[in-house]
């Protein structure tokens, strides 16, 4: 969906490639102002507790009634970490640290970078919230590997356990095309 107005001025847009740029972009011709659209970054955490992590069943769309990681959009004047420490927060009311960055996952046709972090739970304390109707804690046995919400999540999940399994943890940097995200 192109933007239609200009976010200064209100005046109606039209799409045009500035002066020396190379992409067509919504420009207000009455106020000068050009709308940049740009990829936006989602943070969140693998959070682990003993020999579990932590998931979400997601109470909202998109995808309500499957199953994924805290994670959300990062915020303006915040660090990715805070962020991905945030959604914990607010999706599974789950207070934790973290490790290390663990997941950096580029999706260029639907315009998102994901960045997860591993991090460690404070204690067993979690709860449900507006976000989420159900969180608890699981293994690779015990996951629902068939309701996973985002590719992005589901590729993280397989990498997680594939690690845990060799006993080292290492920064995945991967790429999720249109023609791939199902498989
Ligand atoms: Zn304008």
């Amino acid at each position: 969906m192109p933007i239609k107005y200009c976010n200064q001025c209100g005046t109606p847009t039209v799409i045009k490639i500035p002066h020396g740029d190379n992409l067509p972009r919504s420009v207000c011709e009455s106020c000068g102002f050009i709308q940049y659209e740009n990829p936006k970054v989602i943070v969140g955490c693998i959070a682990e507790w003993e020999d579990k992590i932590l998931l979400c069943k997601r109470a909202i769309e998109p995808r309500l009634g499957y199953w994924t990681l805290p994670a959300g959009f990062l915020e303006n004047n915040e660090t990715s970490q805070e962020g991905a420490l945030r959604e914990t927060l607010e999706e599974a009311n789950a207070k934790a640290t973290i490790i290390d960055a663990f997941s950096l996952i580029d999706i260029p046709h639907i315009n998102q970078i994901y960045l997860l972090y591993r991090a460690q739970l404070a204690n067993a304390s979690f709860s449900t919230t507006f976000e989420s109707s159900e969180v608890g804690l699981f293994d690779e046995t015990t996951l629902p590997w068939d309701e996973i919400a985002f590719a992005a999540i589901k590729k993280s999940l397989e990498r997680y356990f594939d690690d845990k399994r060799k006993g080292i943890f290492s920064l995945h940097v991967e790429t999720i095309n249109a023609s791939t995200q199902n498989k």
